[in-house]
């Protein structure tokens, strides 16, 4: 076994799927989408430094 032991396993998963982004970021004791903010804010979850690539300048 890789990693640590002691940690057990993870039975109740942090985060599940979000329904607006798709990915498995929702956080069920926060109750918003570490990803794109679902829950916390109504626009998507942005900053200055994660823009794209292609919207780099
Ligand atoms: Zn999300």
């Amino acid at each position: 076994m890789k990693g640590t032991p002691s940690m057990g396993k993870f039975k109740t998963p942090t985060h599940a799927r979000c329904r607006r982004c798709g990915r498995r970021s929702f956080n069920y004791r926060r109750g918003r989408c570490a990803h794109c903010g679902f829950g916390a804010t109504k626009k998507w979850r942005s900053y200055r430094w994660l823009k794209s690539l292609k919207e780099r300048s």
